[in-house]
């Protein structure tokens, strides 16, 4: 069995943003030389996500609005979390939103469903976030 890693580095301007990160993804299994086997995308922080879905911009604001509305930032102070930090809402959606995916590679590319592709969830940006990428096969 081969193995492979690698950390991706994302820093954003904003405080959330949705982003297809899987040109990323298949440029890592094209250079782990995987052709059947498994990758696992997970963000290291508790306040991102990596999940699974449609790269469709009207579905990423309406995510935006739904977590907005499950866990509105503001108030601030409405978070027994906000001490010395105003991130409480972050971790929520990062809850909601799921810590990582794992996708099967078969033929040396990423199995998806039809319109599945890989996205990471920042809800607390402005400041350097790392991705794990591991995928195991050979
Ligand atoms: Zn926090």
């Amino acid at each position: 069995m081969r193995s492979y890693r690698k950390e991706l580095f994302f820093q954003v301007p904003t405080r959330r943003a949705y982003i297809n990160i899987t040109p990323q993804i298949e440029q890592c299994l094209a250079e782990s030389g995987i052709s059947d086997g498994l990758v696992l995308v997970n963000a290291m922080h508790i306040t991102a996500s990596v999940f699974i879905n449609d790269d469709e911009s009207g579905l990423h604001k309406d995510y935006d609005e739904w977590l907005e509305r499950l866990a509105p930032h503001e108030p601030v102070s409405g978070y027994r979390h906000n001490v010395g930090e105003d991130n409480a809402d972050a971790h929520m959606k990062r809850q909601i939103m799921g810590r990582e995916v794992v996708v099967a590679v078969t033929d040396g590319r990423l199995d998806f469903g039809t319109w599945e592709r890989i996205f990471y969830g920042e809800f607390d940006g402005r400041r350097k976030k790392r991705v794990l990428v591991k995928i195991i096969g050979e």
